[in-house]
């Protein structure tokens, strides 16, 4: 199976579009003051390395790290089109919830359960490292997760969620009237699963955090690099704006922007996601919504919101739908439709805030593979090219993919290179021209079911 193609840009030698050409109202760089941290140099002139990074998210920040781990004595290097964390990994809810990677079937043996839960819970693990080891500081508040349920129908979605847990042996508790009402209080949500098993965080922090971990443990990263060709070999060489680089190793860490340069390309969907922050609620707006245990909230319709409470008790809330646009573009950053949808759910679920500000709006782009599983591997004629993509629910997988892909590096067999993720094929998902109009339909088709 080929993944890259370089029949799209063969003959280019461009800035790939729609990249750092807008600005971002997002609440998380805000936070940070990211307009006025240090962004490092460009890569300039010729060079070479052991391995050359494409993409400073979380799937390149982790690879960076954990292949430094693995091989102390190469030079890598991770080069960053505007700034680490600039796409979805600065971007998202920061939702870190441990049971993406569990298989779908948990009953099995139990050493090959608890492996397997050894895989999904080492994203999660990583950062709690990265914090005690390093000083990291990502606001992370390990408060558990609570799903809630608006019909009947979604609480035999979170029954069959619960015996889902239950099968790894994962404790949540089903919810409902005033045992719902003392974590959460909106007149819509009849039923609610909570389980522990997660996390919230600031995503833009942790990035930026990662960044300075990579850099002290001796990576050479580089930021206001945009990547304008790749031409994989037995030697890879890698154009940029100002300079090129080659090495015999290659991480492709661009999700969703991995299509621009001949990666994945009718493999992966970009799927654009919007997200708004209310100003800061007042201690009588926090008690009239409870929340009290400020787990991450989400609920269980096919294109569901998911809610946050920040460290400034301000609401980040997402989702209320997804956009595709033509020719797999990224999105600008907004989306006037999909963000009002997001305000009318938010004074939906809680009446009680009306009159509440929105200061922020926001969107990224992140993957999404027709069979809805992401897949980390290994690529090319040579076997050099390394990557990961399609991760929906990134924040810990990502941090685990970097593992994986160092682990893939070093020619290790163990329960992370033996994960049905690596190297899991990745579904074509039909010809580019009809994919924007193919995932409207069935965006419209999951509206109407919803
Ligand atoms: C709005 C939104 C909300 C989300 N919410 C959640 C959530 O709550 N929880 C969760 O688990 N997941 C969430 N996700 C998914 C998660 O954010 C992603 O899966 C994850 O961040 C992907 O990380 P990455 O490093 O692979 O990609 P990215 O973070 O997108 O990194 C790719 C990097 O490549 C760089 N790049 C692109 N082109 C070039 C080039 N030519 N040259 C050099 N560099 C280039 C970009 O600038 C970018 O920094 C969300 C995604 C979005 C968009």
């Amino acid at each position: 199976m080929r993944y890259f193609s370089h029949s799209h840009n063969r003959g280019q030698y461009l800035r790939p579009p729609d990249l750092y050409e807008y600005f971002v109202d997002n609440y998380w760089f805000k936070s940070i003051d990211l307009e006025n941290q240090k962004i490092n140099e460009p890569l300039r002139d010729s060079h070479n390395a052991d391995v050359v990074i494409v993409g400073g998210g979380f799937t390149g920040l982790s690879a960076a790290y954990h292949i430094r781990q693995k091989f102390p004595n190469k030079h890598i290097v991770l080069l960053e089109g505007a700034c680490c964390g600039y796409g979805a990994s600065g971007r998202n809810g920061g939702f870190c919830i441990a049971t993406d990677l569990l298989n779908k079937d948990g009953d099995v043996d139990p050493e090959t359960r608890q492996k397997n839960l050894d895989v999904s819970f080492y994203g999660l693990k990583f950062i709690k490292r990265m914090i005690s080891e390093y000083g990291v500081e990502c606001d992370l508040e390990e408060n558990g997760m609570l799903e809630v349920a608006l019909n009947e129908k979604h609480i035999r979605g979170l029954e069959k969620f619960r015996d889902h847990l239950k099968s790894f042996g994962l404790d949540s508790t089903l919810l409902r009237g005033e045992e719902l009402e003392t974590e959460i209080k909106s007149p819509r949500f009849i039923a609610g699963l909570n389980y522990p098993h997660g996390a919230i965080l600031n995503p833009a922090k942790l990035a930026r955090e990662m960044k300075r971990v990579v850099e002290e443990v001796g990576v050479e990263v580089r930021e206001r690099t945009v990547v304008t060709r790749i031409t994989p070999g037995e030697i890879n060489h890698v154009d940029t704006e100002l300079g090129d680089i080659r090495a015999p190793t290659l991480v492709i860490a661009l999700n969703a922007y991995a299509h621009k340069l001949g990666f994945f390309n009718n493999r992966v969907f970009p799927i654009s996601v919007f997200q708004i922050a209310t100003e800061p609620l007042t201690e009588t707006q926090l008690e009239s919504i409870g929340w009290g245990n400020r787990q991450g909230l989400s609920d269980m319709r096919r294109f569901f919101s998911y809610l946050t409470l920040t460290v400034d008790d301000r609401i980040v809330m997402g989702g209320s739908g997804v956009a595709f646009y033509d020719n797999d573009a990224i999105c600008s950053g907004n989306d006037k439709t999909i963000t009002r949808r997001i305000i009318k759910d938010l004074f939906y679920f809680f009446p009680q805030l009306d009159g509440l500000g929105i200061e922020h709006a926001w969107g990224g782009t992140t993957t999404y593979t027709l069979n809805e599983t992401p897949s980390v591997g290994v690529i090319g004629d040579h076997q050099n090219i390394y990557y990961g993509v399609g991760m929906s629910e990134g924040v810990p997988t990502t941090q685990t993919f970097g593992r994986i892909i160092a682990d893939l590096m070093a020619e290790e067999s163990n329960e992370f290179t033996n994960h049905n993720v690596v190297n899991h094929p990745i579904t074509y998902a039909g010809p580019r021209s009809l994919r924007g109009t193919f995932g409207r339909a069935v965006k419209w088709m999951w509206e109407k079911l919803g």
